[in-house]
Formats: structure tokens, C-alpha cells, sequence
């Protein structure tokens, strides 16, 4: 029998008293609110799913001889990440693509800074050794987790400690014998209402002077002053599973995280007061690479969902075999298979860093920085294919309740593909795909989970073989000589 987690004890752990508010209240219960609860059973199933399926799904771990996550596996041979790529494309199939953070993502981010942990090291044997027992504690107990490594939008032109409120931004208020007490915010955590615990980190430039800003620590979301602040929820604001197939099972919410006067022990600490450090703690180790496999997995499950509710819907419409109509597809078909392409190179043709094989940096921040560009373009093109049928849809499922209406829907509805039924659930899901609150959000999510788009560029300035490109000019311009003088 398979020793994995149960989506059931999962459902459990997230009952930890935790303080998470929306609309106006602090919640008792956020686990059965109907803010949250469809979610987190959507969690609840990716644990039962690797339950069900422990060849592919999970490994023993070496700490406890428990299964757990393959997203713990460090990946020592090819054939581990090979087996990662393939964990991560399974788990993003179980809902589409449409999780940013199933529990396979941040896993991946501290497998990554095992890889890297001489990083650490090099700073204070100590803290590294608080981050590599975490990491073993969290991959034994396969443990929920969402990150927060950004600090709260404010004002950009100005530093940290510049916004007006020095609490603005999580920093250090006071340290002792047992560890360090924090104050302030981080700007989002996408699950933390489904995690049980929450990484903290800085991705923001920090510079000397910002020394009480420059903290990573992991917390749990249930800890004394650690308060969650939800956005809006579109699985509550959404009317039926009906009307939002979608935003009704994978609101995966993201909520502003407060820390109001919280205590992390030492033994939770992995940087202090270090700004020329906190960062590189994700991109010189190979957190960010391994993270964004699972990103590019997802994306690429996504792009694939994406191409399912064109094709179905231009069938729908009957404009499926119009050439227009193919060419578009086609070019779509086109996008999805080289995201696709791009994610198996990561998983394919890796690099080795000590003992452990990762995706290259360069073709890391590459498909990161496509997939930001290309996420609105695709969703764009798809709306065009549309037209206005997914607006031309009765209110609610109710309104098939009612006979007189009903037979309108009957009579209007009509499609030489589907009935009308189908047609309205088909045109009901393309919507919250491409246009309800739940269907934007993940435009918005796609072009900045990873930070801003100038970002990636910089990282692909940087990692980029330009040799690789000037060699080949330069050999061109070396081989031109001026005419010998007559
Ligand atoms: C849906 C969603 C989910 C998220 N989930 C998480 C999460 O789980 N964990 C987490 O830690 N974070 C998360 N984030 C936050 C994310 O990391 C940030 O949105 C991202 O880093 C960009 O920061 P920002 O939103 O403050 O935008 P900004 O950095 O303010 O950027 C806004 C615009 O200003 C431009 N800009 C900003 N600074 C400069 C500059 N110096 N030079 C030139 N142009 C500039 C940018 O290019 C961009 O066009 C999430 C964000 C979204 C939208």
C-alpha cells in the first residue's frame, strides 16, 4: 500500500487556525468557505492522484522511507529530470494547466537550491545548513507550499525603505536568542490559502542600507501573526459550475501576505541581512531553472487546453473549414508545439551542476520570457475565432428552468456540431478560458508570475552565448580586407 499523502490529510493540515481574510471578515474556517473549499478538493485530488499512481508520481524519500512527491527528487541522473518533466506534464494535465502552484512548484524551487546550496554555503555554513534540513523536513512530509519572493507593488522609483512606512515591505524588527521577529508585507502568495506553509524570499534589487530587508525564511501559514489578505474570489463570485467550469474548481487565489510581528526561528532562516545575497539564493542556484520546468510544463498543458476550446469552438460555429479559420489554427497548433518544444529541451538536453542535472539557465529564461509574450497573443487570436458567442449566452443555468425560456435557448442556440446544450456549456467554458475575471487573472498571471518582462530579457542577456553569434560575424569581417594599393 502506498505510504503517499491523501488529499484527505491534506484537506486536514490546512486546518491550522490561520488568520485569512475576505470581504470584509477574518474567516474561522477558511478550508470549507466557498471562497476556497472547491480549490483546495482540487489539491485535495492531485494528492489522491499521486496515491493512485506511485511508480510515476512519487519516490521513497531517503529521510523517512515515505512516499512523497517526486517534485522532492533531487535529479542525480538524466533519466530523474526526464521522469520530473514527466511528473510535472502529468500533473498539469489532472487540471488542465490551469494551477500555477500545485504542489509540485515549490518543491521544485528548493530541490534547485539544493543543487546550488555551495551559494549558501559560502556565506555561513550555518544557514545553509537551516535550509537543507528544511528542505528534508518539507520533502518528508510532502509538504503544501506557496512562496512570496516580491515585495508589495508601492512605488517603484523608490527603494525598499523609501515608501513612506518602513513596515511597507517585510523587514526585521528585532532578533534574539531563538531567531529573528518580522514585520510588513510580501505582495502575493498564489495559493497561500491552499499551502501550509509559505518560503519567503527577496527577487527585488536590495542594495548596502537595506540590510533589514534582505531576509528568506520559511514560515508556517498558521503561525502566530502571519495574516493572509485575499484578493476578490472568482470561485465564490462564480454563479454555478455551469456558468464558470472553470473559476469554480481552479481559483488557485493569490492573497498579499502580512506578517505582523511574527517569529521565525534560526533553525527557519536561510539568509540575514545579506541584500548582495537574498536574490541569487534563486537565480545562482538552480532554483529559478528547476521552478520554471514545472512552469513550462504547465503552460505548455495550457497552450493544448487552449487549442481544445478553439478547435471545439470553431467546429461549433461552422467555421472550421473555412481556410482563414485553418491558418489561424494552424499558427496556434504551431505556438503550442514549439512551447512544447522549448519545455523538452529543458528536460532533454540539461547541464550538470555538481551531482545534479538541471534545465540550462539560457533556455530557462527563454521559454520563460516567450511564454509572457506570446500568453495574451494566443488568448487574442482565440477571442478573434470566437466572435460574440460567447457572449450570446443565456444569464444562468437557471434560465433552463424555465420552459418559456428554455425554448428560446432551444430555438437560438443552434449548432451543426452540438446541441444546445452543448453549444451554451462549450461557449460558458470559452469564456471563463479566455474572458471572465478567472480567465483575465491568468492572462495577468502568465505575463508577471515570473517577474517583470524586462527581467527575463535581462537574464537572457546574460545568458546568452553571445560568442556563439559574434564568432561567426567576426570571422566574416576578419576574412575582408581593403584592396591591395595599386
Ligand atoms: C496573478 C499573479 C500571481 C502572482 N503570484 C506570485 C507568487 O506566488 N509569489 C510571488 O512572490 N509573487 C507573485 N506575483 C507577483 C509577481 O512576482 C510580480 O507581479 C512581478 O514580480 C512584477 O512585479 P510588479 O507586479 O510589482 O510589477 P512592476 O515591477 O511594478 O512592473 C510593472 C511595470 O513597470 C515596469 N517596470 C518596473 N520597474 C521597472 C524598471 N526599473 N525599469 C523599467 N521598467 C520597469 C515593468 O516592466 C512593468 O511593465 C504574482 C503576480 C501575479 C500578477
Amino acid at each position: 500500500m502506498s505510504t503517499s499523502r491523501t488529499g484527505e490529510d491534506y484537506i486536514n493540515s490546512l486546518r491550522d487556525g490561520r488568520a485569512v481574510y475576505i470581504n470584509g471578515e477574518r474567516l474561522d474556517n477558511h478550508v470549507d468557505h466557498p471562497a476556497f473549499r472547491n480549490a483546495i478538493r482540487t489539491v485535495a485530488g492531485l494528492y489522491d492522484y499521486q496515491a493512485a499512481n506511485p511508480e510515476t508520481m512519487s519516490f521513497r524519500s531517503p529521510g523517512n522511507g515515505r512516499e512523497v512527491s517526486f517534485a522532492w527528487q533531487i535529479p542525480t541522473t538524466p533519466e530523474l529530470l526526464k521522469k520530473r518533466a514527466e511528473g510535472h506534464l502529468a500533473v498539469a494535465r489532472q487540471t488542465g494547466g490551469w494551477l500555477g502552484r500545485s504542489p509540485d512548484h515549490v518543491p521544485s524551487a528548493l530541490v534547485g537550491m539544493m543543487a546550488g546550496i555551495e551559494v549558501l554555503e559560502e556565506y555561513d555554513s550555518k544557514r545553509a545548513a537551516a535550509l537543507k534540513a528544511y528542505y528534508e523536513w518539507a520533502r518528508d512530509n510532502d509538504v503544501a507550499m506557496t512562496y512570496t519572493i516580491v515585495n508589495p507593488q508601492g512605488d517603484r522609483s523608490k527603494d525598499v525603505g523609501e515608501q513612506g512606512n518602513k513596515y511597507h515591505s517585510l523587514c526585521v524588527i528585532d532578533e534574539d536568542a531563538e531567531g529573528i521577529t518580522v514585520r510588513g508585507a510580501k505582495m502575493l502568495g498564489t495559493s497561500a490559502t491552499l499551502a501550509q506553509e509559505c518560503f519567503v524570499g527577496v527577487q527585488n534589487p536590495l542594495k548596502p542600507g537595506d540590510e533589514d530587508y534582505a531576509l528568506s525564511f520559511a514560515i508556517p501559514m498558521g503561525a502566530k501573526g502571519v495574516r493572509t489578505l485575499s484578493r476578490r474570489s472568482y470561485e465564490a463570485a462564480a454563479s454555478s459550475e455551469f456558468d464558470y467550469p472553470l473559476a469554480t474548481r481552479f481559483d488557485e487565489n493569490d492573497a498579499l501576505v502580512f506578517f505582523d510581528d511574527v517569529k521565525v526561528p534560526w533553525e527557519r532562516v536561510f539568509i540575514y541581512k545579506r541584500p548582495d545575497l537574498v536574490n541569487s539564493l534563486f537565480h545562482k542556484t538552480a532554483a529559478e531553472a528547476l521552478m520554471n520546468l514545472q512552469s513550462q510544463a504547465r503552460l505548455t498543458v495550457k497552450l493544448q487546453f487552449l487549442l481544445g476550446v478553439a478547435r471545439r469552438v470553431t467546429e461549433t460555429t461552422g467555421v472550421i473549414n473555412f481556410p482563414p479559420i485553418q491558418d489561424i489554427l494552424g499558427k496556434l497548433a504551431a505556438q503550442a508545439m514549439a512551447v512544447e518544444g522549448a519545455f523538452r529541451s529543458l528536460a532533454n538536453d540539461p547541464t550538470r551542476r555538481g551531482d545534479v542535472y538541471v534545465p540550462k539557465a539560457s533556455r530557462v529564461y527563454s521559454a520563460t520570457s516567450i511564454g509572457q509574450e506570446l500568453y495574451p497573443l494566443f488568448v487574442n487570436e482565440i477571442r478573434g475565432l470566437v466572435g460574440g458567442g460567447v457572449i450570446m449566452l443565456p444569464s444562468s443555468v437557471e434560465d433552463f428552468a424555465n420552459p418559456e425560456m428554455s425554448a428560446m435557448i432551444e430555438a437560438t442556440q443552434r449548432s451543426g456540431a452540438t446541441t444546445p446544450l452543448g453549444r451554451v456549456k462549450l461557449m460558458k467554458l470559452a469564456w471563463d478560458a479566455l474572458g471572465s475575471e478567472f480567465g483575465s487573472r491568468h492572462t495577468q498571471y502568465e505575463m508577471f508570475y515570473s517577474g517583470p518582462p524586462f527581467v527575463q530579457h535581462m537574464r537572457c542577456f546574460g545568458n546568452y552565448d553571445w560568442n556563439a553569434s559574434t564568432s561567426m560575424v567576426d570571422g566574416i569581417l576578419d576574412s575582408i580586407q581593403l584592396p591591395a594599393k595599386a
